[in-house]
């Protein structure tokens, strides 16, 4: 009998494994590859999360989080996307990660389909995965990184359990318009199709950011604290949608994660308080500098929102190929592959100083006249 289970042998990480595995021979590297803002979180929330502790709330929440906070996070969700979810619809999760665990563990099972477009946060296969589920790739390359209606359609059977949307998308920086976000809608309507929107880069919009949920009701909302905030490692994200899945949901957070951590929890009651516009602002301004430097020698995407570029691979190299030859010239960025069923473009994460952007863009343009 095998140690481990079929479940976690589907689990495959290699190929992310291997660029870290290079990246630990580099000294000193311009560090493209950090999925993750660059400011700290800011002053007034982490005097909140001492107080929390200082105050004693550092015991279990309810399983469905704080009250207060699912009531803030209620009021931004209505503001956002005109929905207006009771308190039960609401549930605390440990980041965007945990609501899209709970989520998958709740909905998808041996048998179902999952449809993932491509390229996609790489979380999204291994948890179907894991769950015995079988992801459908909705190839969106030759549809500038949105979602081609037709193409939408032909991938849905009867086996078709939900499709899992990321606006702003986490490798490309594209946001889905109200346009496209209507014809999804409308397809996912006629088959009754249920949608998980992972929306964590919501507040790095560069571009106007419209939800899903906005149009469609048949969703489930993913959200978080961590990239808005610079709170990666606090662990707090929400999810709201149908009160079946809220439930479901909650009841696998009883039994696993109990609570997403509570001096976090609290600390997160002063967010509203906080303006973070000058750190988006910042991001903009980056966004612009990359692409204006890439963009003679790479074919590139629209990059409307989070902060990723992601970049074609120049002329007979493949993104592996590329990100080798990157990484021999110290430039730390990571291959398409790892977010998708193709292998031709490369991630950058823009969040780092200008200068070491302008550093990284030289050495990427020399690369690709090198070849060429
Ligand atoms: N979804 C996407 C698209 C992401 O890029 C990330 C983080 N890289 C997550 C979810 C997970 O975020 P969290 O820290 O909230 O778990």
């Amino acid at each position: 009998m095998s140690l481990l289970t079929k479940r976690v042998g589907r689990l495959d990480s290699s190929g992310i494994r291997k660029v870290f595995d290079l990246a630990r021979t580099m000294k000193d590297p311009i560090n493209l590859s950090i999925g993750q803002p660059d400011f700290d979180v800011p002053q007034a929330i982490k005097d909140a999360a001492v107080s929390a502790m200082d105050s004693g709330k550092n015991s279990y929440t309810p399983t469905n989080g704080l009250v207060e906070l699912r009531e803030q996070l209620i009021a931004d969700e209505k503001s956002f996307t005109g929905r207006d979810y009771p308190l039960e619809q609401m549930l605390i999760t440990s980041g965007v990660s945990g609501g899209l665990f709970l989520s998958m563990l709740a909905l998808v099972e041996e048998g179902d389909e999952v449809i993932i477009p491509d390229p996609y946060f790489v979380m999204y296969k291994h948890l179907v995965n894991l769950n015995g589920a079988t992801p459908v790739y909705l190839d969106t390359y030759e549809d500038g990184f949105g979602i081609n209606p037709d193409r939408l359609e032909s991938l849905i059977s009867d086996r078709t359990k939900l499709l899992l949307l990321n606006s702003p998308s986490n490798p490309t920086g594209r946001i889905l318009n109200r346009k496209e976000l209507e014809q999804i809608a409308a397809i996912c309507e006629k088959h009754n199709v249920l949608i998980v929107t992972d929306e964590i880069y919501r507040s790095f919009s560069y571009t106007e950011m419209v939800s899903i949920a906005e149009i469609y009701e048949n969703c489930l909302v993913l959200g978080g604290h961590s990239k808005a905030f610079g709170m990666t490692g606090w662990r707090l994200g929400y999810a709201c949608g149908p009160a079946a899945i809220i439930d479901a949901m909650a009841t696998v957070q009883q039994y696993s994660f109990v609570c997403a951590p509570s001096v976090a929890q609290t600390a997160a009651l002063a967010c509203p308080d906080v303006d973070m516009s000058g750190h988006i602002n910042d991001y903009r301004v980056k966004r612009d500098l990359m692409y204006n430097a890439l963009s003679d020698h790479f074919e590139l995407g629209s990059a409307d929102g989070a902060f990723y570029l992601f970049v074609k691979a120049p002329e007979g190299w493949t993104g592996d190929t590329f990100v080798e030859e990157a990484i021999k010239n110290n430039v730390l960025i990571i291959p398409g592959s790892v977010f998708s069923e193709r292998d031709s473009h490369f991630r950058l994460c823009y969040t780092v100083p200008n200068d070491k952007l302008l550093q990284g863009a030289e050495k990427l343009c020399k690369l690709a006249q090198q070849k060429s």
